[in-house]
C-alpha cells in the first residue's frame, strides 16, 4: 500500500503493509548501499549477501560524529556517488545516522529507510529530523531532511525483544492521549501479547500513528507550533532518561504521567483520566513512577533548550484524546514533581 505525504522540505513515499523484498523494485537502477547494524546483519544476513553494505555497531553509543567518519570512509570504499542511495535498515539509531550522513555525503545524496523496530516505525523514522550525538549533547550535529521513502515489513518484530515492544508502545500511547481518543479505547481492548501476535493489527497501528505523526509535520515541520504536541511525556521524560539511564519508551512513560498530573493542577484534568493512563501504560508493561530526585529533574529542565525565561512549554492534556500546549513557570511543575514521586 503506497501512500505520497509532501512535506516543506520533500515529498516520501510510504510502503505500509509491504515486504521488505519490494525494496529491490522500489529502488530498481539504483546504486544501493545498505546501512545497517550488528544485531540486524546478524539477524537478517541474507538481506546484506550479494549487496553493497555497511554495518556499524548497535546501540546509541554508535550515534556519533566519529560514526560518521567510519562510514564517509566505508561509502568512499564502496565507490558512492552523488548518484548512490543509502537505505538504513534497522531502529531509530540507524535512520538518524543514515538521515544524516546520506544529507552531507557529496552534500547530500539520496535515501530511504526500512525500520526495524515498532518505535522505529512509528516514530523515529517519520519527520525528517536526524542527527548524531557529540559527547552528552544529544543529536546536537543534524538536519532536517526527508528520505525517499520509508519501507514497512513487520516481519521484523518477529525477533524484536520485549522491552523494545514496551519502547514503542510508550509513543503509541503518547499519540492516543493528544490525538486520538478512540486508539485510546482500542489499546485499552488489548495488550501487548495480542499485538505481539497479530501482525495485520499492528500493521494498522502503525499506519495509524504514521498518519498522526505525518499531519502534524507536514503542517510544522519546523516545529513552531504543533509540532511540539509530539513532546508529550517527553520534556520531564528527557530529563528522567538522561539522569537515571532508563530506555526511552519508560522515561516517556512516567513522563506522561507528570504531564497528567501537571494537566489536574493546571485546568482540572480528570484524576479519573490520570488512572486510565496508568492502567494504560502497566497493560503494556510500561512504569508509571520512579523514586527520582525533583530538584535534579529541575536543574536538567532548567538547562532544557525549550525554555524561555522563567518558563518551560508543556504538553498537558485537556482530556483523553486532546494535547494542548501551556507555558509554564517552574515553581509550579517543582511542585508538582514533588507530589509525583
Ligand atoms: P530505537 O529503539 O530508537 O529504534 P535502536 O536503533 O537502538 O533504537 O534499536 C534498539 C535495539 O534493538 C538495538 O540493539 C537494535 O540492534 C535492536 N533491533 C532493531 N531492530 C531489531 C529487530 N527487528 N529484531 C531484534 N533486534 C532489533
Ligand atoms: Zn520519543
Amino acid at each position: 500500500m503506497k501512500q505520497t505525504i509532501a512535506f516543506p522540505s520533500g515529498t516520501v513515499d510510504y510502503y505500509f503493509k509491504s515486504k521488505v523484498e519490494e525494496l529491490s523494485r522500489i529502488c530498481s537502477n539504483r546504486d544501493l548501499i545498505l546501512l545497517t547494524d550488528v544485531t540486524i546483519a546478524a539477524l537478517y544476513p541474507g538481506l546484506f549477501a550479494g549487496r553493497k553494505h555497511i554495518i556499524i555497531p548497535s546501540g546509541e553509543d554508535a550515534k556519533t560524529a566519529e560514526s560518521i567518519k567510519e562510514i564517509t570512509k566505508k561509502l568512499l570504499e564502496l565507490d558512492a556517488t552523488r548518484k548512490s542511495m543509502i537505505v538504513g535498515i534497522g531502529g531509530g539509531v540507524i535512520t538518524d545516522i543514515t538521515g544524516f550522513v546520506a544529507s552531507v555525503y557529496m552534500r547530500g545524496i539520496k535515501f530511504g529507510f526500512v525500520p526495524t523496530t515498532l518505535l522505529a516505525m512509528v516514530d523515529a523514522a517519520i519527520g525528517g529530523k536526524n542527527g548524531v550525538n557529540v559527547g552528552l549533547h544529544k543529536n546536537i550535529l543534524g538536519t532536517i531532511n526527508q528520505p525517499e521513502f520509508i519501507l514497512y515489513d513487520v516481519k521484523f518484530l518477529d525477533t524484536l525483544p520485549t522491552p523494545e515492544w514496551s519502547n514503542g508502545f510508550a509513543e503509541i500511547i503518547k499519540y492516543s492521549c493528544i490525538f486520538d481518543s478512540e486508539l485510546f479505547s482500542e489499546l485499552e481492548d488489548y495488550d501487548l501479547s495480542f499485538y505481539k501476535t497479530s501482525p495485520e493489527a499492528v500493521a494498522e497501528l502503525i499506519a495509524t500513528c504514521a498518519g498522526w505523526k505525518n499531519k502534524t509535520v507536514a503542517e510544522d515541520e519546523l516545529e513552531t507550533g504543533i509540532r511540539k504536541l509530539l513532546n508529550f511525556g517527553h520534556t520531564s521524560g528527557h530529563a528522567i532518561e538522561t539522569i537515571y539511564h532508563l530506555p526511552h519508551g519508560q522515561a516517556v512513560a512516567i513522563g506522561m504521567v507528570i504531564a497528567c498530573k501537571l494537566s489536574s493542577e493546571i485546568n482540572g484534568f480528570s484524576t479519573a483520566g490520570t488512572e486510565r493512563l496508568t492502567d494504560l501504560l502497566e497493560r503494556y508493561s510500561l512504569p508509571v513512577k520512579y523514586h527520582f530526585s525533583a530538584p535534579h529533574i529541575m536543574e536538567v529542565l532548567k538547562m532544557d533548550k525549550k525554555r524561555n525565561n522563567k518558563n518551560i512549554d508543556f504538553i498537558l492534556l485537556s482530556q483523553i484524546g486532546e494535547g494542548y500546549i501551556q507555558s509554564l513557570p517552574l515553581e509550579t511543575i517543582e511542585q508538582t514533581l514533588n507530589t509525583c514521586m
